[in-house]
């Protein structure tokens, strides 16, 4: 049996007090929002913080708001399973509620909050075992070693972003509100992520994510998600891409945009407005998408699952969403 290592637990009960905490303990300290990946992590010994800051006393970060302007506040410690049942989140993010309901178990999803989502820490099929297994192959860059064993002569971590909601999030211009003793600021979702499996994020030392904002969706534009993942009862994805195009389907489209993950430190962001401006969505365009979609990922060993399968499955599950949009029985394999 894997043993949580003691720890101090704090409950704040305002976001001041969470703030002058994590700033009191730095390194020492880890946030814990639903803990479904926080705490297995520490019983595999890759975290041992000395406090842990439980977000569970501030009822300021639970719950989904209507913003001003219009589009939503999302409490950062707001449930994956209250955002995917909320009908304002149904009606206006349908991708987003699709994220949520496809991570892990319906259990994970009632505990597991959208910010701890957001702020997943990168995975590798190297670094998420116990501390026995990692004893015995040697540890690696991102935990206690000196080398990569995905690519030996990396001088950085490749462990992959793997957030269920982020692709959506990224292409439908969420933004993140960070809270820090230095004060507050707002950064798109897209910003948080580094090239650097270790030091991934692009938090500063002692902020916390508040909330995530949804601005209200465009006309005309319509994003899907889709996962792939080898347990479908419960696992991470080896694969996530989330797919938006903008304007008239049968007319011409005005924009669109690709998100790919589980490829790399960060997610894959793929601009096509240049290929489509214009163009229906046909059967040839739609291919088209899925081939530069799946250009610039370069998944590694980083899953237990071929590298060249990932790759292909970027191409053949853009082209699948695509088809779903199109009205049209997907033959792409
Ligand atoms: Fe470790 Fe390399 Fe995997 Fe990063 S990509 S977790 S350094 S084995």
């Amino acid at each position: 049996m894997m043993r949580l290592p003691a720890f101090d637990y704090r409950v704040p009960r305002e976001v001041g007090e969470a703030v002058s905490l994590l700033a009191e303990y730095g390194e020492d300290a880890k946030v814990l929002a639903g803990g479904t990946d926080l705490l297995p992590s520490m019983k595999q010994g890759l975290f041992t913080p000395k406090v842990l800051v439980s977000l569970r006393g501030m009822a300021e970060l639970r719950g989904i708001r209507d913003a001003e302007g219009g589009g939503l506040r999302v409490g950062a410690a707001t449930t994956l399973r209250d955002v995917a049942r909320d009908p304002r989140v149904l009606a206006l993010y349908p991708a987003l509620a699709d994220a949520c309901s496809t991570v892990a178990t319906h259990i994970i999803q009632g505990t597991g909050t959208l910010g701890g989502n957001v702020l997943l820490d990168t995975r590798c099929t190297y670094y998420n075992q116990s501390a026995f297994w990692r004893t015995a192959l040697g540890f690696c860059l991102k935990k206690g070693g000196d080398v990569c064993h995905v690519a030996r002569t990396s001088p950085t971590c490749m462990a992959t972003a793997s957030a269920d909601t982020v692709p959506a999030l990224i292409l439908m211009g969420a933004n993140a509100r960070l809270v820090g003793a230095a004060g507050e600021r707002v950064v798109p979702v897209e910003s948080l992520y580094t090239d650097d499996g270790r030091d991934w994020n692009t938090l500063r030392p002692g902020e916390l994510l508040t909330e995530v904002l949804l601005p209200p969706p465009a006309p005309g534009s319509a994003i899907l998600h889709r996962k792939m993942r080898r347990r479908q009862a419960i696992d991470y994805g080896f694969l996530l891409a989330a797919v938006r195009v903008d304007g008239d389907l049968a007319g011409g489209l005005t924009d669109a945009r690709v998100v790919v993950s589980c490829v790399g430190p960060r997610p894959v962001v793929t601009p096509l407005g240049d290929l489509v401006a214009g163009r229906p969505l046909t059967a040839e365009l739609a291919e088209e998408i899925a081939h530069a979609a799946a250009r610039p990922a370069a998944p590694l060993t980083t899953h237990g699952v071929m590298p060249s399968y990932r790759k292909k499955m970027i191409r053949v599950t853009v082209r699948r969403a695509l088809d779903t949009l199109r009205g049209e029985p997907s033959a792409a394999v």
